[in-house]
Order: C-alpha cells, then structure tokens, then sequence
C-alpha cells in the first residue's frame, strides 16, 4: 500500500466516456490507499480528467490550473495531475504551460496513475507519460462507482471514423473492443449488486464487433442483457447512423430490458455539411433509421447532438438541419456552436462562418427544438409512466416535495410524494400518471402507484449508511 491518509479529488469534463473513466481513476486511487477529499478541504491530490471536444476545452483547464497555483504554494504537499483526452493530446505542453502540474497522463495508461504520483513525489519532478495504444482496457482497472443502482459499462474504446471536425480518433486510438464475456461477467456482477440500469458505453456503440468481425455483435449484446436475472434498463450511448442495422433495431424491440431510448447524433442535416463531415450517412438515411426504429418502438425517445456553424455552412444547410430536425422531432437535443478543433482537417479550413451567423443560427435552432420537445412532451400528458427514482435531477424537490427519476425513455419526472406515502429511495421504481409537461421535463403531482422497492434501493440505503 502506498500511502494511507492522502485525500483526492477527481475534476471530470466531457463525455460519458471521461465520467466513467474518472470513476476508474478514483477506484484505482482508493485502492492504492488514498481516500475522497471531505467537502471543502484541500485534496492532497487534484486530478483533471480532461476532454478535448467540448468549447473552450483548453481555456477552461488552463483557467483552472492557474487557480490551482497559489494552492499550491499554500500546500506544498498537494499533487496536480491531467488525464484524458486534452493530455493525451497536448503532452509536455501541460507542463510547459502550467509547470506546477506533477503528473501528465493519457487516455491509454489511466492505470499508471498511482505509480505516477509516487514517482513524482520521491524524485520532486513532473511526470510526463504518453503512450500510443491501450496499456489495459479500463474495465479492469479498480472501479468507485458514483451509483449505486445505475452503472456505466464500456464496451468499446477509440474510433475508427475520420469526422472532419472531431479529434477523438487521434487521442483514443482506433476501436478496441471488449470480449462479449467480459462484458457480461461486469453486467451480471453489477445486477448481482443491485444495479438496475445499465449504460453501455462506446464511441460507437453499433460498430461493436468490427475489432474481431461480427457484424452483429453488438445486437447480440443486448439480446444476452436481456438475459441478465435483476437487471431492469438498458441504455447506450452512443450510436452512429451510418451502422445502425436492422438486427439492432430488432434487438431493442424484442429485448424486454432495453429501454425505448435512442441517442443518435445527427450533426447535421445537410447533405453537403455531411459530407464534408465524412459522416458517412445522408439526411434520408438519418430518417429512415428514425421511421424503421419508431415503426418497432413507436413509444421511443430519439435525442441528437447538432453542431451549428461548421465551416462552408451556407443560410441553405442550417435550414436543411432545420427541415431534418421539424421531421425528426427529437425529444431533446445537445446543440453546439462549431468551434475550431486544432488538429482537425475542418479546423484547417478558411471557409470559417463568422461567430455572429454561427450564434444567430445557433438561437433558431435551439427555439425549434425547445418548441418540439415541449410539444411531444405535452403529448404525454395523462401517459402512465414507470420512474426509476434517481438522486440529483430534480434541483427543487426539496421545497417541492418531489422526488425525481427517470421514465423508461429516459425523461426526466419529478414526482409529487403524497403527505403520509412510503418514500421511494434512489433506485425504486414506481408508477406515475404524467399532469404537466415542460420543454424538458415532466411532472406528476397525482402521486404514484405499485412502489418496488428494488435490490438498488437497498444498494443505495447501504452505500448512504457506509459515508
Ligand atoms: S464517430 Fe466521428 S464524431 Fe464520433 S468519435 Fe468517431 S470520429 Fe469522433
């Protein structure tokens, strides 16, 4: 055991991905002897789990870091460390920008962490570790989970697209993919400790199998999900259109545990955006996915991401996007303003659409979708929902005396608790009769019906017991 008091603290940015990979980092933490940080004090060891894609990426760290400097003075025993993506990609630029970090690790060598630190605290210098592919796939690195009746599961790591604007492929690598028994082993020891729902995660989740050729595979991941005694949801995220097959669609509607939610980013709906995008698929076929997976699931949820704004993108394209999104009607959607990735071919381009156009663009596109979701969510007004109640979605149950969780499509419920009720616990289910609908969210005041008290709520009960 290497050191026994020294507190931690993991600073998580971007993706499902980053927010799982931290949950390694601090299960390999903890099992090298470190404990989490109490709230408000000083962490003897401050590691950024950083991403490379969301705005500004770099800017934010680096405010961060600079932060972080006169702590450091104050604290000559605190440790900093960078992790993922935006590591993996800047290298020894963190130290040079930032010479108070101690330790420089990527996304292929998370488990190097400890000994890193280690090394870094007997020699008094910075460490600085790269490397190019996959030491270990992350899944069998020691685990903190944040959840005790949600889990994620990766599934696959890297990609092997070229998006134009997208910088993952050179700070992950190309797609590795896990053994389907491992895999299984992880979901049914979850199930076994309570966990309700899943997350499968991947940069692609339905290229699952393209590392030792089975086309099918990830359709026959779900199917032996389904298998899984105690395991109520299944989710992942995310799919790329380009891939999304039949038998995936088949799988979700004949698999009675995988939930009627698609996350399917679209980016664009401009043929012409897509491809100078190299996404490898067009609006129709976009849409044809949609008709073929709500033919099967007509009860089915589809979120997207969209960037506004990509270089070249004429007042004609934006209103392509437009016509897709009216067609599509996304229950909810994660909009971004492009914004110059370096080391991307769209990064290089000199046809860059100014800010002003790309933010006046980006507020109609964020109005049409807020109006679509509000619609289709007004839709469910009077629908009987079952909720796994959840902690930390509903900011005002405490004065509203809700409680909140998530229906099977993975909208957001905040639901009243009658004066006097059983108190579901975060990982119950119950359910609710929707009464009011807003744009991203729905509520039931009527109460709720046939609460289960599920292995995950007890989970949760023990895991509040043991902090
Ligand atoms: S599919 Fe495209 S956007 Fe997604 S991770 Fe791969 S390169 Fe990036």
């Amino acid at each position: 055991m290497i050191s026994n008091e020294r507190t931690y603290e993991v600073i998580t940015y971007g993706c499902q991905m980053n927010v799982h990979d931290s949950e390694r980092i601090a299960g390999l933490l903890e099992a090298a002897g470190y404990h989490p940080a109490a709230e408000g004090t000083t962490p003897d060891v401050i590691v950024f789990n950083t991403c490379a894609v969301r705005e500004n990426a770099d800017n934010r760290l680096y405010g961060n870091l600079g932060h972080l400097a006169p702590l450091k003075v104050a604290h000559p025993g605190l440790q900093i460390a960078v992790g993922g993506c935006m590591a993996q990609m800047e290298q020894s630029l963190v130290v040079k920008k930032a010479p108070w970090v101690d330790v420089v690790f990527g996304t292929h060598n998370v488990g190097h962490l400890p000994e890193l630190l280690e090394r870094a605290r007997r020699e008094g210098t910075a460490q600085l570790e790269i490397l190019d592919s996959l030491v270990a796939f992350p899944s069998t690195l020691p685990v903190r989970r944040e959840s005790a009746y949600s889990g994620w599961v990766t599934i696959s790591v890297g990609c092997n697209n070229t998006c134009t604007f997208c910088i993952v492929p050179s700070v992950r690598g190309r797609e590795t993919d896990r053994r389907p028994g491992d895999i299984l082993a992880e979901v049914t020891q979850l199930a076994g400790q309570g966990v309700q729902e899943i997350t499968l995660l991947g940069q692609n989740v339905n290229t699952y199998g393209v590392e030792f050729g089975d086309r099918d595979a990830f359709a026959k991941l779900l199917r032996a999900c389904g298998e899984v005694a105690g395991l109520r949801r299944v989710r992942f995220a995310s799919p790329h259109p380009a891939y999304f097959t039949d038998s995936v669609i088949a799988a979700m509607a004949e698999t009675g545990n995988v939930m009627p939610s698609l996350h399917m980013p679209l980016q664009s709906g401009s043929d012409t955006i897509l491809k100078a995008m190299r996404r490898a698929y067009r609006r129709d076929r976009f849409l044809a996915i949609l008709d073929a997976v709500r033919a099967r699931l007509p009860e089915a949820a589809v979120t997207t991401d969209i960037i506004v704004g990509f270089p070249g993108e004429t007042e004609a394209d934006f209103e392509a996007t437009l016509d897709v999104v009216r067609e599509a009607r996304f229950a909810a959607a994660f909009t971004f303003q492009y914004s110059v990735r370096p080391g991307t071919p769209a990064g290089a381009r000199e046809d860059q659409v100014p800010h002003a156009v790309v933010q006046e663009r980006y507020e109609r596109l964020v109005e049409v979708i807020d109006a679509i979701a509000w619609a289709e969510n007004k839709a469910l007004v009077g629908r009987e929902v079952e909720v796994l109640f959840a902690t930390g979605e509903g900011r005002k149950d405490g004065t509203t005396r809700r409680l909140s969780g998530r229906a099977r499509d993975n909208r957001l419920v905040h639901v009243a608790v009658p004066e006097g009720a059983a108190v579901p616990r975060p990982g119950d289910l119950a359910r609710a009769t929707i009464t009011y609908a807003a744009p991203h969210h729905l509520i039931a005041d009527a109460g709720f019906t046939g609460l289960i008290r599920t292995p995950g709520g007890d989970a949760w009960e023990r895991s509040v017991q043991r902090s």
